[in-house]
């Protein structure tokens, strides 16, 4: 390892969620520094902030013009930033704030949801060659036309992976409140384990199936680029998780993870004539809403006539199902319903792609508990099944005990 390396260390809204997890962060960095490495700060808004700044945008609005919005979003991680700066100065250590604009972080213009295009990291740069430790508002950037984005919910994890990756450093640590990544949700399954190592291939569906500890963007991002990254916890700093890249001599575990997921909402379109050319012209219109579709279930055609049912973010429902209703007119569609009390649950293993009967088990269990399953869909190291939201953490613990992912007591 060289004599400095470079850590981004990120920092979730519940490690700078007060005064006191402020200074203990500001103690961390200073400890890092101490231990002969360079240190870039990233931020997220102090606690639950951003959700309160979004019912404040509620109650004054129903009209939340996006790039208001977006403004009125990065002042969370603004506060945080400075007030982390402030409490490295009383610890003698010299750092300075920069807004993701300032960080040279250029984004698309796509507000609330915007794609980190480039980095321009100079300003971080000079700010390290003068000793001083940058810290950065996650979470933010600027588009070409000079306006103020943000990156979708969890996006300070991309704003850390990115930066990592422009200034190459050597690790990018994300800290929040769990010790790592674990087998499943610590929250809902209290036997879930943590593991030491996570292929990206794994962290990627489980990162997309619910699994919120890393934003899929972020995982996406430090795979395409390299970027070593390790999730540990900023309440007991032990060593956490890495997510590594698969190497074909590993044997994998069957089932490595169970996730679940409460942020969709199911759209069905029923009786629409079952002609070539329906399915694009429908998801043509959704997807230029900028609106991600993901399990798409066709039924079977009866008398010409066939129902589609796909999944969206729950944020995104009214705008979808209001498509869907214009579109029903032009497709030739009897109706469009919509159901937003689903959720989906996913078992996640690199080695079920050569351990046939898993999706078999996986419907045992829950075929025991009486759990009807409404949608199902599969990738080659992933099943996830959709079903009632009510019944969702039930069903993580016994298939987390099923498949023996349960801590040894
Ligand atoms: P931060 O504010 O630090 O970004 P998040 O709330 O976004 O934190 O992510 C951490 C949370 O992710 C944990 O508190 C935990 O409840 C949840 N989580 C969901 N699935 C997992 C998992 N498999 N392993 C660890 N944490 C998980
Ligand atoms: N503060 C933002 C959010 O709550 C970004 C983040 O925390 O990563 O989504
Ligand atoms: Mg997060």
């Amino acid at each position: 390892m060289a004599l400095v390396s470079l850590l981004v260390q990120k920092f979730g809204g519940t490690s700078v969620g007060d005064a006191e997890r402020i200074r203990a962060v500001a103690d961390h960095i200073m400890r890092t520094r101490r231990d002969g490495h360079q240190v870039v700060a990233v931020v997220s808004a102090m606690g639950k902030s951003t959700d309160d700044l979004l019912r404040l945008a509620n109650e004054v609005s129903s009209t939340q013009p996006p790039r208001e919005l977006d403004m009125l979003l990065t002042t969370g991680e603004r506060i945080s930033m400075a007030l982390l700066c402030m409490a490295l100065a009383d610890l003698g250590i010299p750092a300075a704030s920069f807004t993701g604009s300032q960080a040279g972080i250029m984004t698309s213009d796509e507000h609330t949801k915007a794609k980190i295009t480039e980095i321009r990291p100079d300003r971080l740069f000079e700010a390290l060659d003068q000793g001083f430790v940058p810290v950065v508002a996650g979470f933010q950037g600027m588009s070409a036309d000079r306006n103020i984005t943000t990156l979708g919910r969890g996006g300070s994890d991309v704003t850390a992976v990115a930066l990592a990756a422009a200034l190459k450093a050597d690790a990018c640590e994300i800290y929040t409140d769990v010790t790592g990544v674990y087998t499943a949700d610590p929250r809902v399954v209290p036997s879930a384990r943590k593991l030491p190592r996570v292929g990206f291939d794994e962290m990627l569906e489980m990162a997309a199936t619910g699994g919120r500890v890393l934003m899929l963007r972020s995982v996406e991002f430090a795979r395409n680029h390299h970027v070593p990254l390790h999730v540990r916890s900023s309440f007991t700093w032990e060593p956490g998780t890495w997510i590594v890249e698969e190497e074909p001599s590993m044997e994998y575990a069957v089932v490595t993870a169970v996730t679940h997921d409460t942020s969709e909402a199911k759209i069905t379109v029923t009786a629409v004539p079952d002609r070539p050319g329906v399915a694009a012209h429908l998801f043509r219109a959704v997807a230029e809403a900028g609106i991600n579709v993901d399990m798409i279930v066709q039924n079977t055609a009866e008398n010409g006539m066939t129902d589609i049912s796909f999944t969206v973010p729950k944020v995104d429902l009214r705008s979808a199902v209001a498509i869907c209703e214009t579109l029903a007119g032009e497709l030739g569609a009897a109706s469009v319903s919509y159901d937003d009390t689903m959720a989906r649950i996913s078992l996640i293993g690199a080695g079920m792609k050569t351990h046939p009967g898993v999706t078999a088990k996986m419907f045992e269990v829950l075929a025991e508990l009486g759990i009807n399953l409404e949608m199902i869909s599969t990738s080659s190291i992933r099943i996830s099944c959709v079903v009632r939201e009510d019944v969702v953490e039930h069903a993580m613990r016994a298939l987390h005990a099923a498949f023996d992912l349960d801590r040894a007591s």
